[in-house]
């Protein structure tokens, strides 16, 4: 856990936010500032500031990450139209909170290109 960080803030509960699923290892909740209908942030419980920070022993986590994922799809009736997973690592990706999440995107169709958030 790190004190100053927004996402540590939300699984502890200290800060609100719309939790669509938790479980053991990670943490799922809606984005403040959507950028489609669908816009879920999964995040781990442990603090791991990027991609880049992850570990050998966090290769579990991360695919446990992914089966959330999934699970948060089909629970938004996404697992037959569609989503995408983006992870945004460190200041060219524009990743502006440094808690490992993936954002999920659906429930519209999606820009043909590689982009993040805005205006995907
Ligand atoms: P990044 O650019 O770091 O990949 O994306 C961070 C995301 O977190 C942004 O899409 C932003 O809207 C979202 N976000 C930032 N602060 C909060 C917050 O306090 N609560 C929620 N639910 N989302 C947040
Ligand atoms: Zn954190």
């Amino acid at each position: 856990m790190s004190a100053d960080c927004i996402f540590c803030k939300i699984i502890k509960r200290e800060l609100d936010a719309d939790i669509v699923y938790e479980d053991e290892y990670a943490v799922a909740f809606k984005d403040i500032n959507p950028a489609a209908p669908v816009h879920i942030l999964i995040v781990p419980r442990e603090h791991i500031p990027t991609i880049m920070d992850v570990e050998k022993s966090n290769e579990k986590l991360i695919g446990h990450l992914h089966l959330v994922a999934n699970e948060v799809a089909r629970a938004f009736k996404l697992g037959k139209k569609g989503y995408r997973l983006v992870i945004n690592c460190g200041a060219d990706a524009g990743q502006i909170v440094f808690h490992l999440h993936l954002h999920l995107l659906g429930g519209r169709p999606l820009l043909q290109t590689i982009a993040k958030g805005r205006g995907v």
